[in-house]
C-alpha cells in the first residue's frame, strides 16, 4: 500500500523518498520536485511503521510547513495519534525552549521580540551608531556563536568596540527582562545542547529521521544544531538548489550545501533534472537569466511542460499605470473563471506593495499580503500584546514602559526613569519593585500621586493573572472592563479604525484559545511573534509578496513588478548582484503557466518621484532586446586570449564561459584578476 503514492514521484524522486537510513542531498533547481518528494518521503516513512514523532521535518516558512503537512495527510490520512513534527527552525527552538529554558537558569515564560522591539531596545541603548547596523552586527555575531566578550578581543576599529558593548548591554537586557530575539531561538538550544551531551544524545535519539527543505538558505548556526540533532545517527535528509540562495544577507551559507557530503559520510546524492512546474518559454528565460551567475554549479533544467503563451514585458509611464494594467489583467482571469489563489504579484523592495494595495482596494479585489506582519505592527496592537507580556512574564520592564502611560494614567517619563535606575541599581524588574515597595518606599522614589496609580496599576495586572489562571474567556472582557483600552481611542480622529483592529485582535485571542484550550497567553504571545497563517479564511485571496516570502511556492499566473535597475536589482553599497540574480530566478520560476514582468519610467519612493531606467534582467532573461549598455557580441573567448578594455587596458583571459550571447571572463589583467562579461572587452 506504502508504494501507491509513491507512484506520484519520478525515477529519481522514488530513489530518495524511498531511501531509509543515511544522508541524503538532493540537489535540483526549481520546480523539479524537491518538496514534493521530501513530502512523500515523509508519508512513505509513516506508512512503513516509523514513529511519526520521531521524524522532524524542518521547512523555512510557517506558509511551506503548513502545505507540507496538508500534502503529507492526504497521503496517508491525519487520523496519527501523534503526528509528525512539521515546522520552522524558529518554531523548532522555540518548542525546545519551552522545555529546556531552565537548563540556563531562565524561566521558560520568556517572549520573543520582533525585529521593532529589537530596534527600540538597541536605541535606548546606543543613540549615535545606525540602528540598522547594531542589528545586523549583532544578528550576525549570535549566528556565528561569537560572545560579546570575543567580539571585543577581535574587534581592531573603535566603532567595533563600541558595537560590541551595546552587544553586551543588549544580551543582559534581554536577560534580565526574559525576552529572547528571532536568533536565540537557533542559538539558545544549541548552547543548551552543547552544553550537555546526555541532553543532546537524549534528544537526538528522539528524531531519528530528520529532514531539511531549502537548506541552501540555512546559516552555520543552524548547520551545528543539525549536527547536534544528528548525533546518534545520520538520517539527515536535506534539499536545496544552490541557484536560489537568497539570504546571503542574513548569513545564510551556500557552504552548508556545497560541503553537505563532507560534513556528513555516506551521503546518497540525487539529482533532480526535469522541471514539472514552468511551462518551456517561462524556465527558458528562467534558465538565460542565471546563466549569468558566475557563482553556482551549473545545472540545467529540463521542461516536462508544453512550450506555453509567451512572457509579457509591461512598460508603464508610472505606478499608477502599472496597477491599472495589473488590475485589468487580473479582472480579466477572474472573470475567465481563474481563482484568486491562482494568481500571485510579486515585488523585491516591499514598499511597492503600497500602490498595488491602494489599487486593490479601490478595484474590490480581495487579496493578502503574504509575510508580512503588518497587523502586528500597528501600535495599538502592539500596545495590547505589551500588556499581555506584562501579564504572563512580568520581569519584562521593556513591555512596562511601553504601556504603563496608555491609557494615560499620568505617569510621566521621568517617573518611569526613576523606576528604571532603581531597577537596575537593584537588579529587579520594575514590576517587583512596585510589588515589593511599600506606599511609602514608593512613595520616595516617584512622589504620593505615582505611587498610587502604580498600585492600583499593579494589582489590576495581578487581579488579571489570577483570571487567566481561572478562565481564558472571561480575561479579555476584564481586561477591558480593568483598563477601557479600547474606548481610550474614542474620540480619535482614526480611531474607528484602531477600534476595529482591537477587536479584531481580541477575536484572535478568543479564538486562539477556542481552538487551542490547553495553551497559555504566552504560547500566543509567540506564536504571533513568529507569524502564523491563517490560510483559511483567505484561500481565495490574490497574493502578494516580496520575493523572498514567495519562495518554495508556485502559481499559475504570475506577475513580477518593479523591474527596474534600483529596484530589481539593487544596486550599490552592499548589493550583490549575483544573490540579486538568484532573486529573479526564485521569481521567474514561481510561474507556472503565464508569466508578466512589469518596469516604469518612474516611481514615486521615498517621498520624491525618480526617473528609473529598465532592469538589467529583462535583456539578460532574454525578454527584451539588447540591453542598456551591452553590444552584440558574437566572436568566440577561449583561455590565453588577450583582450583589451576600456579602463583596465590590456588583459589575458583565464577563464571563459558561455553566458547567453557572451562570455563571463576572468581576465588576468596586469596581475589584478577581474570577471567582465565578454561584451565589455574588445580582442586584441
Ligand atoms: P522549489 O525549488 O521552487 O522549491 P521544488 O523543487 O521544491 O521547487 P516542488 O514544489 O516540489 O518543486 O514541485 C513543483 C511542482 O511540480 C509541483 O506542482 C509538484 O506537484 C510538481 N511535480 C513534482 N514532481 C512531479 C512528478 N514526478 N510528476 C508530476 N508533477 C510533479
Ligand atoms: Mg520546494
Amino acid at each position: 500500500m506504502s508504494e501507491i503514492f509513491l507512484s506520484g514521484l519520478n525515477e529519481s524522486q522514488q530513489k530518495a523518498a524511498k531511501h531509509i537510513d543515511g544522508s541524503l542531498l538532493i540537489l535540483a533547481g526549481a520546480g523539479s520536485g524537491k518538496t514534493k518528494t521530501i513530502t512523500t518521503r515523509l508519508a512513505y516513512l509513516i506508512s512503513i511503521g516509523i514513529d511519526p514523532t520521531s521524524i522532524l521535518t524542518l521547512t523555512f516558512t510557517n506558509k511551506a510547513a503548513t502545505e507540507m503537512r496538508e500534502r503529507a495527510y492526504a497521503m496517508i490520512g491525519s487520523n496519527m495519534s501523534t503526528p509528525p513534527i512539521l515546522c520552522t527552525f524558529h518554531k523548532f527552538g522555540l518548542l525546545f525552549l519551552k522545555f529546556y529554558m531552565s537548563e540556563l537558569k531562565r524561566k521558560n515564560n520568556f517572549i520573543i521580540i520582533d525585529t521593532d522591539d529589537k530596534k527600540r531596545i538597541l536605541r535606548t541603548i546606543e543613540k549615535d551608531i545606525p540602528v540598522a547596523m547594531l542589528v545586523s552586527e549583532i544578528s550576525k555575531y549570535k549566528n556565528t556563536l561569537l560572545t560579546p566578550t570575543q567580539v571585543k578581543a577581535g574587534a581592531e576599529l573603535k566603532i567595533y568596540q563600541q558595537i560590541a558593548d551595546v552587544y553586551e548591554k543588549y544580551e543582559n537586557y534581554l536577560l534580565k527582562n526574559n525576552l529572547v530575539d528571532f536568533d536565540d531561538l537557533l542559538l539558545l538550544p544549541y548552547k543548551i545542547l552543547s552544553n550537555n551531551e546526555a541532553l543532546a544524545k537524549e534528544t537526538s535519539g528522539k528524531y531519528q529521521y530528520i529532514m531539511v527543505d531549502e537548506y541552501q538558505d540555512t546559516n552555520e548556526l543552524q548547520y551545528k544544531l543539525l549536527r547536534l540533532l544528528c548525533m546518534t545517527h545520520s538520517n539527515l535528509c536535506v534539499v536545496g538548489d544552490d541557484d536560489q540562495s537568497i539570504y546571503g544577507w542574513r548569513g545564510a551559507t551556500i557552504k552548508n550545501i556545497l560541503n553537505f557530503t563532507e560534513h556528513f559520510e555516506n551521503t546518497l546524492v540525487v539529482k533532480l533534472e526535469e522541471n514539472y512546474r514552468s511551462t518551456d518559454t517561462i524556465l527558458d528565460h528562467a534558465n538565460q537569466l542565471i546563466e549569468h551567475n558566475r557563482d553556482r554549479l551549473g545545472k540545467r533544467l529540463i521542461g516536462t511542460r508544453a512550450k506555453g503563451d509567451s512572457v509579457r514585458v509591461y512598460e508603464s509611464h508610472d505606478e499608477n499605470e502599472e496597477t491599472r494594467k495589473i488590475i485589468l489583467d487580473v479582472k480579466k482571469l477572474l472573470d475567465s473563471g481563474v481563482r484568486g489563489r491562482d494568481i500571485a504579484v510579486l515585488f523585491r523592495v516591499n514598499a511597492l506593495s503600497r500602490s498595488l494595495e491602494e489599487g486593490f482596494n479601490k478595484a474590490g479585489l480581495n487579496y493578502k499580503l503574504v509575510g508580512g506582519m503588518k497587523f502586528y505592527e500597528r501600535a495599538e496592537i502592539k500596545d495590547l500584546i505589551a500588556y499581555f507580556r506584562i501579564i504572563t512574564n512580568s520581569y519584562d520592564n521593556f513591555s512596562f514602559k511601553r504601556i504603563i502611560n496608555k491609557p494615560k494614567r499620568g505617569i510621566g517619563k521621568t517617573t518611569v526613569d526613576k523606576l528604571e535606575a532603581k531597577s537596575v541599581e537593584l537588579k529587579k524588574p520594575i514590576f517587583e519593585i512596585i510589588d515589593e515597595f511599600s506606599p511609602d518606599e514608593l512613595n520616595a522614589i516617584v512622589g504620593k500621586k505615582n505611587s498610587r496609580t502604580l498600585k492600583v496599576f499593579l494589582a489590576s495586572i495581578l487581579d488579571l493573572k489570577d483570571t487567566l489562571e481561572e478562565s481564558k474567556m472571561r480575561f479579555l472582557d476584564i481586561f477591558e472592563d480593568t483598563f477601557d483600552f479600547r474606548a481610550s481611542f474614542e474620540n480619535l480622529p482614526d480611531g474607528f479604525e484602531r477600534q476595529a483592529n482591537i477587536d479584531e485582535f481580541y477575536g484572535y485571542v478568543r479564538d486562539y484559545f477556542i481552538q487551542n484550550p490547553l495553551l497559555e497567553l504566552d504560547n500566543f504571545l509567540n506564536e504571533i511573534a513568529l507569524g502564523t497563517e491563517d490560510t483559511e479564511l483567505e484561500n481565495e485571496a490574490i497574493s502578494m509578496m516580496s520575493i523572498h516570502a514567495s519562495k518554495g511556492l508556485e502559481y499559475k499566473n504570475l506577475f513580477i513588478i518593479g523591474m527596474e535597475e534600483g529596484f530589481f536589482p539593487i544596486v550599490g553599497d552592499g548589493s550583490d548582484t549575483e544573490e540579486e540574480r538568484r532573486l529573479g530566478y526564485v521569481a521567474f520560476t514561481r510561474a507556472m503557466d503565464n508569466l508578466t514582468c512589469s518596469f516604469v519610467h518612474s516611481r514615486f519612493y521615498k517621498g520624491k518621484r525618480t526617473s528609473l531606467l529598465k532592469s538589467r534582467f529583462l535583456a539578460e532573461s532574454g525578454l527584451i532586446k539588447g540591453s542598456l549598455m551591452i553590444q552584440q557580441q558574437s566572436s568566440s573567448y577561449k583561455k590565453g586570449d588577450l583582450v583589451q578594455h576600456k579602463i583596465f587596458g590590456m588583459g589575458r583571459v583565464q577563464k571563459a564561459v558561455k553566458a547567453g550571447k557572451d562570455f563571463k571572463l576572468t581576465i588576468n589583467f596586469g596581475g589584478t584578476k577581474r570577471d567582465i562579461l565578454s561584451a565589455f572587452v574588445e580582442k586584441a
